[in-house]
């Protein structure tokens, strides 16, 4: 049998209304290597934070609320960057697809690789995930480099295996007004999403600042002070132009 390990959990949320379809139990777990500038969790990134816990501890507090959840509810686990701890992924998927429960794994696919032993795990852990929150910060790697402190290939090869392997895929895209929201990037951006077959919906997250005070709080300078949120016809605009199909 399987040695039991521990993931490391920031924290769990009962009633998650968006982050996947119907009413789901939400995980966040601890950890993250990049640095998005709008980033609203800077309190998850440190992979010694949060609390350790079991995937039996985990499903059995998620399914206290497991009569809320209707056809469609279940699961998300986000973070953080959760492929970060993968081992514990696929401890906390393979438990709850025992259980009958819908797994929604939210990434920026930040550490995805075709190197081993990753691959072979990643393969593993999409054979029990029924649906990736995918998001897409920047179409060019050099724009990507400069919000989040990474290139985006291997995030962008990760979309690509994803499509071939047919998993289904909600892309998503967090708009900040004179970052991630011109026209051109928008549409190149909108181009390589036409080219994947497996996008059931792709979301525009148009950009708050509520996450500023936990970077002031945690001594960090925060880059986006005084950018407002997105207009109504900006978050439109990229809509449709992520929107190809
Ligand atoms: S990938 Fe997510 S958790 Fe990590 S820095 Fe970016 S927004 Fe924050």
């Amino acid at each position: 049998m399987e040695q039991e390990i521990t993931g490391r959990v920031h924290s769990t949320e009962s009633f998650g209304a968006v982050d996947g379809p119907g009413i789901r139990f939400l995980i966040f777990l601890s950890g993250c290597r990049m640095r998005c500038r709008y980033c609203h969790n800077p309190d998850t990134w440190d992979p010694a934070g949060g609390q350790e816990m079991t995937a039996k501890q985990l499903l059995d507090r998620a399914e206290r609320y497991r009569s809320y959840w209707g056809k469609t509810g279940g699961i998300t686990v986000s973070g953080g960057e959760p492929l970060l701890q993968i081992g514990f992924l696929l401890q906390l998927f393979r438990g709850a697809k025992e259980r009958g429960i819908h797994t929604a794994l939210d990434t920026a696919a930040q550490p995805f690789t075709r190197e081993e032993p990753f691959f072979s795990r990643f393969a593993e852990l999409m054979a029990l995930t029924d649906l990736v929150l995918l998001d897409l910060k920047e179409i060019r790697p050099d724009s990507h480099r400069a919000l989040t402190g990474w290139g985006n290939e291997n995030i962008l090869d990760c979309a690509r295996y994803l499509s071939d392997i047919g998993k289904p895929v909600w892309i998503r895209h967090v708009l900040v007004p004179g970052v991630t929201d011109t026209d051109e990037d928008l549409k190149a951006l909108g181009d390589f999403i036409a080219t994947l077959k497996n996008v059931e919906r792709t979301e525009v997250l148009p950009y708050h600042s509520m996450g500023e005070a936990k970077w002031e709080r945690l001594g960090i300078p925060y880059t986006l002070h005084g950018v407002q949120p997105p207009a109504e016809d900006r978050v439109r605009n990229a809509e449709k132009l992520l929107n190809r199909k």
